[in-house]
C-alpha cells in the first residue's frame, strides 16, 4: 500500500552527473542529490525510506540551534577558560570583563550589532593572546621551525586549519571553549605541520602531543555548536 501522508519536511532535489541517490541534512535543510534523469517516484520512494533518519537529523539540528549563544543578558559565556555572565547594556560601544561578567555596551543593542561588536573584540583578543600561546606549544612540541605564522578567521564550520606553507589558522571562537579544548585545538593544528591529513599517524601524533585529546574531541562534539553565534 502506498502511504498518502507526505513527509513533514521539504526537500530540494539537486540533479547532477551521478549514478546514485544521496541525502544530506545541513542547517535544518534537506537536500537530495540525484542523477540527471532520475524519475521523481524513485527519488520520492528514497526519501520515504529515509524519512525517520531525516526527521531525527532535523530534530538534532534544531536542538543544536537552540543551544547557540543568542547574545542576551544572563547567558553564560566562557572566555579563555573562565565563565562569565553576559550583560548587554545600552551605551557607548565597549566590551569589558568585570569579574564574573562580560559586559557589552552598545549604542543600539540588537543581535546583529552586538554580534559585530563581539566579533571584532574576539578577533583583537585572539590576536593578543593566541599567537604567543601557539608559539609556546610549538616550541614544546619541537615544531617551531615549521610554524610560519598564526592567522585568524571566523568560519561557519571550522575551528582551525593548517596550510602547506606552515600557517596555522584558528577560528577566534575557540576562545569561548574550555582551556583544555583551546590547548587541544592548537595542538591539533600544529600537528598538521607534520601530517597534513587525518591519517592514523596524524592521530597517533596528536595523542602523543595531547594525551587528553579524546576528552576535548568529545566536548566539541557535545557542546562545540553552543559557542557559535
Ligand atoms: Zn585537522
Amino acid at each position: 500500500m502506498i502511504s498518502e501522508t507526505s513527509p513533514a519536511f521539504d526537500y530540494e532535489v539537486i540533479r547532477s552527473n551521478r549514478r546514485t541517490l544521496s541525502i544530506e541534512v545541513h542547517h535544518q535543510k534537506v537536500k537530495v542529490r540525484a542523477p540527471q534523469g532520475a524519475p521523481d517516484d524513485w527519488i520520492e520512494g528514497f526519501v520515504y525510506q529515509k524519512a525517520k533518519w531525516i526527521a531525527r537529523k532535523l530534530l538534532e539540528q534544531a536542538d543544536k540551534q537552540a543551544d547557540r549563544l543568542k547574545l542576551q543578558t544572563g547567558e553564560i559565556i566562557s572566555f579563555i577558560g573562565k565563565t562569565h555572565r553576559l550583560v548587554i547594556e545600552k551605551g557607548a560601544n565597549r566590551i569589558s570583563l568585570d569579574n564574573d561578567k562580560l559586559v557589552i555596551t552598545n549604542r543600539e543593542p540588537t543581535y546583529e550589532t552586538v554580534k559585530k561588536q563581539l566579533d571584532r573584540w574576539l578577533l583583537s583578543q585572539a590576536k593578543e593572546w593566541l599567537p604567543e600561546r601557539v608559539e609556546k606549544i610549538a616550541a614544546r612540541l619541537g615544531f617551531s621551525s615549521k610554524l610560519k605564522g598564526v592567522r585568524f578567521r571566523k568560519t561557519k564550520t571550522q575551528w582551525g586549519h593548517c596550510t602547506r606553507q606552515g600557517i596555522v589558522q584558528l577560528n577566534q571562537l575557540i576562545l569561548l571553549t574550555p582551556m583544555y579544548v583551546i590547548e587541544y585545538l592548537i595542538i591539533h593544528e600544529l600537528t598538521h605541520l607534520k601530517h597534513l591529513n587525518h591519517s592514523k599517524r596524524f592521530w597517533k601524533q596528536v595523542e602523543l602531543n595531547c594525551p587528553d585529546y579524546l576528552r576535548a574531541e568529545d566536548w566539541l562534539k557535545q557542546h562545540g555548536h553552543s559557542v557559535w553565534y
